[in-house]
């Protein structure tokens, strides 16, 4: 998702590159070409507006910096502005201070709720927490039994009516559940509820039935970020009817243009805390408005990715990758390999373009790539020296033939990777810079 917006926002960048100094005429340009990158990726209007009006303020004022270049300074602003619409921090969910913590869902039926409370509820078992899933959707045919499939493969139980008991009303069960996870010691309580296609008066009545039964800590409202602009009103119709504490988005992966993401927290004033990427339980992160706003602005997902790797790897591998890109330490072709061999490991390629820095502007290319030519990479790498590796600027004709030989490749292809990691050195660089990070080129200036 975001591809559009992505593109977009990268070549209003690139066309201010060039130019030495910024004048009013070009600030107004800029932010009509990035006014027409939000709408189309469907942004809603007034959310456009305010943050269009921000962008233009701050570059016209007098933050304006001189250690940034035009180009430097227009992704910095947009960059802040993007995470402030996002949410700013990353929230958190509030646990009780006396156990179990309730929290309860809410949202249109297909949303991905029940989809959601599995992953919740496996992500907050993994956090070390006991969690209990409950069943107060008994509209829809089989959402109890559905819950139970989802609760069997996140290894968490499920508190539902007895099948055949007639029993038949959700808030005794939501009632009922807290019960059950105080006798059960449960700390966290994740209570599903009903959804409709569209919004009813009755769905509304029994969500805010639900709610004052259990007294929520949480009520998070679940929305399907493909929906676009019908998001923001579903969430303006919700947070009339029951009210939330926090947003999920669910159904990332799709291609949605992002508007929904880039509206509801500013629409209505609560922050995206979740987002879900997929139909199978380990697609779901905690939501981070300034890793998306990163994505969006494809400077990669850094943290995304050395996150993801620790858990693929040893902690002490990823250490060095974060303290590398935090000290602005210059990036090495051994560098390089270990990124590549971490993208290996964590799946396929095509999932981690959005995270690899700069790669908005490489992205058809690299599709292309598979493991086999990962494969050529890694041996050209190590048919490098140390020397050549750290410092690849050594690497003439005579050492690219040696190289060549020693991984059996073609000179060319030696020269091509050469080149190619000049360029993504270069990105890794400008990242440092756009984030004003010290050790920077944009900084030595
Ligand atoms: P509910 O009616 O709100 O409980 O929605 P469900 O959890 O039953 O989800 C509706 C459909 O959306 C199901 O087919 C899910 O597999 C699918 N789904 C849920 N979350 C995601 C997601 O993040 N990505 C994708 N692609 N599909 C999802």
């Amino acid at each position: 998702m975001f591809e559009t917006l992505s593109d977009r926002l990268t070549t209003v960048f690139s066309s201010l590159r060039s130019k030495g100094r910024l004048s009013e005429a070009d600030i107004n340009a800029t932010a009509r070409e990035i006014r027409v990158a939000l709408l189309e990726a469907d942004v809603a209007l007034p959310v456009v507006k305010d943050f269009i009006a921000h962008v233009k303020e701050r570059a016209t004022g007098a933050e304006v910096s001189q250690a940034l270049n035009p180009a430097q300074q227009v992704v910095k602003i947009v960059n802040e502005e993007l995470i402030q619409i996002l949410g700013g921090e990353t929230r958190h969910i509030r646990f009780a201070k006396t156990a179990p913590t309730v929290i309860m869902l809410a949202g249109l039926q297909g949303a991905g709720k029940t989809t959601l409370a599995g992953k919740l509820a496996r992500w907050l078992k993994q956090e070390g927490h006991t969690p209990l899933l409950v069943a107060a959707d008994l509209q829809r045919p089989n959402a109890v039994q559905q819950l139970q499939v989802v609760g069997e493969r996140a290894g968490v139980p499920v508190f539902a009516p007895e099948p055949g008991s007639g029993v038949g009303d959700p808030v005794n069960v939501a009632r009922d559940s807290i019960d059950e996870a105080r006798r059960a010691l449960h700390d966290v309580v994740i209570i599903d509820t009903a959804g409709r296609l569209g919004i009813d008066a009755e769905m509304m009545q029994q969500a805010i039935d639900i709610r004052d039964a259990v007294r929520p800590d949480e009520v998070l409202f679940v929305v399907d970020a493909m929906v676009g602009q019908d998001a923001v009103n579903t969430a303006q119709a919700f947070m009339d009817g029951v009210g939330f504490d926090g947003v999920v988005l669910t159904k990332l992966d799709g291609d949605a243009r992002g508007g929904a993401a880039l509206s509801v927290r500013h629409i209505t004033g609560r922050p995206i805390m979740f987002a879900s990427t997929g139909e199978k339980l380990e697609d779901f992160n905690v939501f981070h408005p300034d890793r998306m706003a990163g994505r969006i602005l494809d400077m990669g997902d850094i943290l995304t990715l050395i996150e993801q790797a620790e858990q693929a790897f040893d902690a002490q591998q990823a250490e060095k990758m974060t303290t590398k890109f935090v000290s602005g330490e210059d990036f090495t072709l051994e560098d390089f390999l270990e990124q590549m061999m971490m993208i290996r490991k964590l799946g396929p390629i095509g999932n981690l373009l959005g995270m690899m820095p700069g790669m908005g502007q490489v992205r058809d290319q690299v599709k292309q790539i598979d493991d086999k030519d990962l494969d050529r990479v890694a041996a050209i790498i190590r048919s490098m020296t140390p020397d050549e590796r750290s410092n690849p600027k050594i690497i003439n004709g005579s050492r690219r033939a040696r190289i060549a030989r020693g991984s059996g490749v073609q000179v060319g292809e030696v020269s091509a990777l050469v080149t190619r990691f000049f360029e993504a050195q270069k990105m890794v660089r400008a990242m440092a810079g756009g984030m004003g990070l010290p050790g920077s080129p944009a900084r030595r200036n």
